[in-house]
């Protein structure tokens, strides 16, 4: 690992203005549990870190009925929140279906949602990648694509966002509350993470030196029949080949309103609009469900190796519909 300095920020001010003392070579540490990991590997280099871990640990109640979940809330403290689990229980599902016991117990909201993917090119140095060096190429085109994205990718990159709580968060309409050398903004999820066309590099529409502050949550009617499922290799410490969040509201038999995203597809929380559009005033059942989901999964362009997501997904979608519907 190359020596890097180390301030720890008072409050969020300070931490911009911190990250501002060197602005191509810092990065904000949190649980470290990511960024630690790519600095072993030398992918990141800083030389200086800035550590927010300290920062926001506390879920508030908003005046619209809905939740603020400061940035360093832990993956542990959200998923085991009372209110979360009663009236998000997709969210607190998400974070549980991340990772292990130990690492949920640091990693934070904000570097949950600023984790970097986990292509093993990526991870590599001594290979080209266009992520890690625009313009290198990228051989998981070629190469090691089996758990990369069937939806939305481009010539310059196939990677998938890995996070779980993203998805979730996705399906949820969260609004992420960030301050920046140039003032406070609020960005919308689905909308903080990019596609990667041919800048790659770029995994959100942060601009440098942002910082994230909070989570918030409207109120969901949704959340009697709310799910996060998520199928992977490994029954823990893994992450999603793919994974759904769905919420649905029922009228009757017909659904009155519904939220999807999927994880594990795409280089973003990919919120599923066209399956959205499918089932609104559907009678719920499996009809229904299907034809939702061949409408999402039309778009789908599958590598050589993972056409297998397309048809999984599919079934993902329609179990858990048909669950959260019974
Ligand atoms: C073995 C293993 C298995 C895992 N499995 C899963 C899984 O199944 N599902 C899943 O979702 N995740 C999984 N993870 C990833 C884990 O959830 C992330 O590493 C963790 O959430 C990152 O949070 P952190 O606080 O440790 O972030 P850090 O590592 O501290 O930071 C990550 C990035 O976010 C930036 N950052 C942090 N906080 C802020 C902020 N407030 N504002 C702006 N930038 C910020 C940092 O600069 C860095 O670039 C796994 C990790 C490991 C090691
Ligand atoms: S898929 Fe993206 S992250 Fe992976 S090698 Fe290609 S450019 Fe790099």
């Amino acid at each position: 690992m190359k020596p890097f300095a180390y301030e720890q920020a008072a409050d969020a001010a300070g931490a911009v203005a911190l990250l501002g003392r060197a602005p191509d070579g810092a990065r904000y540490l949190a649980g470290g549990t990511n960024l630690v990991d790519l600095m072993k590997l030398e992918v990141e280099t800083p030389e200086l870190l800035v550590d927010v871990r300290d920062l926001g640990t506390a879920i508030e109640e908003t005046d619209g009925g809905g939740l603020r979940i400061g940035a360093g809330v832990t993956n542990s403290a959200l998923a085991a929140d009372a209110r979360v689990r009663e009236r998000y229980p997709l969210l607190a599902q998400s974070v549980l279906a991340g990772a292990s016991g130990q690492l949920r117990n640091v990693a934070t909201v904000g570097g949950n949602l600023l984790q970097r993917t986990r292509c093993a090119y990526f991870q590599d140095v001594s290979k080209p990648c266009n992520k890690r060096r625009p313009g290198s190429g990228c051989p998981a085109r070629e190469g090691d694509h089996r758990n990369l994205a069937v939806l939305g990718h481009s010539e310059a990159c196939v990677a998938t966002h890995p996070s779980d709580m993203a998805v979730a968060l996705a399906a949820l309409e969260a609004q992420v509350h960030v301050t920046g050398p140039r003032g406070e903004r609020s960005i919308p999820i689905p909308g903080l993470h990019r596609l990667p066309g041919d800048e790659p590099q770029r995994d959100t529409v942060l601009a440098p030196g942002e910082l994230i502050v909070a989570v918030e949550l409207a109120p969901l009617v949704m959340a009697g029949r709310a799910r996060y499922r998520k199928v992977r290799d490994r029954a823990s410490y893994a992450f999603a080949v793919v994974s759904v969040a769905v919420a649905v509201e029922l009228d009757g038999g017909t659904v009155r309103d519904c939220r999807i995203a999927f994880g594990g597809l795409a280089h973003v929380p990919w919120r599923a609009g066209r399956a959205e559009d499918a089932l609104l005033g559907a009678t719920a059942g499996e009809e229904a469900f299907g034809a939702a989901a061949d409408a999402e999964l039309a778009a789908a362009e599958p590598l050589r190796d993972n056409a297998f997501k397309v048809p999984l997904a599919r079934n993902l979608l329609v179990s858990t519909l048909a669950e959260v519907c019974s």
